[in-house]
């Protein structure tokens, strides 16, 4: 498994309880994380939300499933055809978590779900992430119940059959369920097949409005660099809509918070595309799929740690508002998933504090009205956000912050 020969088509999320084999089945397809991406990017974005570019491959003359790989070469040293290639996004398994999951997912194109032969099935984030694909209405979906090396042939049967009965009735109803070992690599080729016909790449349209959800920024400069050495502020992300390339001009939303005579407001930036890094290269032009990174005009101290994480970046002109406060429709779920047995879910209430995250953005808000199926909110930092947007919800429960709904901006 080797370098990738062309940028990622297709965003695929791989979600499932914590150690049932995500991270150990994306390495198995990718091979190692190490040449994808740049240092900083590496470290960043793979970190909050793990991404790993995959080529899917097939052995000239060979027939279906046992014709697919992920080698360039087979063990007799004929070279592979390339069929194409993918990202994975690999939602970290611990529940404080589950926003930059449910972030990810706002760019997922289709997902896996992993569930591990050796539990009963639902544990507690397989349910709480199948839920979230089901509302947020990610349907292209494939079942790999993995480690069927650590079951004999009647446990894995009997885990097979609860697994049918735990997607009944959900997004997942008819997806194909692959027995796999991520870790002996077995049945890849049965997966690969799946993959390529429930998660086909959607059909782009090139020239719509370029939009990008920035989920890292970067200031790339070493301490010391003197002025005229000085790297424009790098931001990395997802192109989720038409393409973007070397030259265009970019406006960022919400941008920055300025201060002018004792009155603070957001104001959105503008800079120019100067570089562009995908797949481990410099490349001219980023279309959906996959991670890029986009250096730009900007100081760099304005996309230093992360400032501008969240914002959505695209051509001038074009961009969603910008918004401190929103009304939502509220779709709460029917329990805490993965809390204590059967804890209900209460109704919001008026002043209550909340998590939610929009797009790549993730920000407390206090609900400053609150009726049956809608709330309104007032947020501490701003989103860029269109109407119709998916928002997962997220209450304090005990420690922590809980999914406790889908809303939908207004
Ligand atoms: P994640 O939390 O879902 O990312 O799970 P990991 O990929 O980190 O895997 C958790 C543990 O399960 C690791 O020790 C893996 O080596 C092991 N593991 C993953 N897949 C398999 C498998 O197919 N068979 C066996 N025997 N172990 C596996
Ligand atoms: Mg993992």
């Amino acid at each position: 498994v080797t370098k990738n020969p062309q940028q990622p088509e297709v965003n695929i999320g791989l979600v499932g309880h914590v150690d049932h084999g995500k991270t150990t089945l994306v390495q198995a397809l990718s091979g190692s994380w190490t040449d994808q991406h740049s240092e900083e990017m590496k470290r960043g974005i793979s970190i909050r939300l793990g991404y790993a570019d995959a080529t899917f491959r097939q052995i000239p003359g060979v027939d279906a499933p046992e014709c697919y790989t992920v080698e360039e070469e087979t063990e007799d040293g004929e070279e592979t055809d390339v069929r194409r290639t993918v990202s994975f996004v690999d939602a970290p398994g611990h529940e404080t978590l589950m926003a930059t999951m449910l972030s990810g997912a706002a760019i997922m194109d289709g997902a896996i779900l992993l569930v591990s032969a050796t539990e009963d099935v639902p544990q507690a984030q397989t349910a709480e992430h199948l839920m979230a694909l089901d509302i947020i209405g990610i349907e292209n979906i494939v079942i790999a119940q993995n480690k069927v090396d650590l079951v004999d042939r009647e446990r894995a049967l009997d885990n097979y059959e609860q697994i049918k009965e735990f997607v009944e009735g959900t997004v997942a109803e008819d997806a194909p369920i692959v027995p796999i070992s991520a870790q002996q690599e077995v049945n890849l080729d049965l997966l690969i097949e799946a993959i390529e016909e429930e998660i086909p790449t959607p059909d782009r349209d090139e020239t719509e409005d370029s939009r990008m959800f920035v989920a890292r920024s970067f200031d790339i400069n070493r301490p010391g660099t003197t002025w005229d050495g000085l790297m424009g502020g790098v931001i990395g992300g997802s192109v989720v809509a038409g393409k973007l390339e070397e030259g265009d001009e970019l406006e960022l939303r919400p941008g920055r918070e300025v201060d002018e005579e004792g009155q603070t407001e957001w104001r959105s930036i503008t800079t120019e595309v100067r570089s562009l890094q995908a797949g481990g290269n410099m490349v001219d032009e980023v279309r959906p799929g996959g991670l890029c990174g986009v250096g730009t005009g900007l100081d760099p101290s304005f996309t230093k740690g992360d400032a501008l994480a969240g914002q959505v970046a695209g051509e001038p002109g074009t961009l969603p508002p910008t918004r401190e406060q929103f009304t939502m429709d509220v779709e709460l779920l029917d329990r805490v998933v993965g809390g204590e047995e059967d804890e209900g879910i209460d109704e919001i209430s008026t002043g209550e504090p909340l998590m939610l995250t929009v797009g790549t953005a993730t920000t407390v808000g206090a609900v400053t009205s609150a009726r049956s199926g809608e709330a309104e909110v007032s947020l501490k930092r701003p989103v860029c956000a269109a109407e119709g947007a998916k928002i997962a919800i997220n209450r304090r429960v005990g420690a922590r912050w809980r999914l406790i709904g889908i809303g939908t901006l207004k």
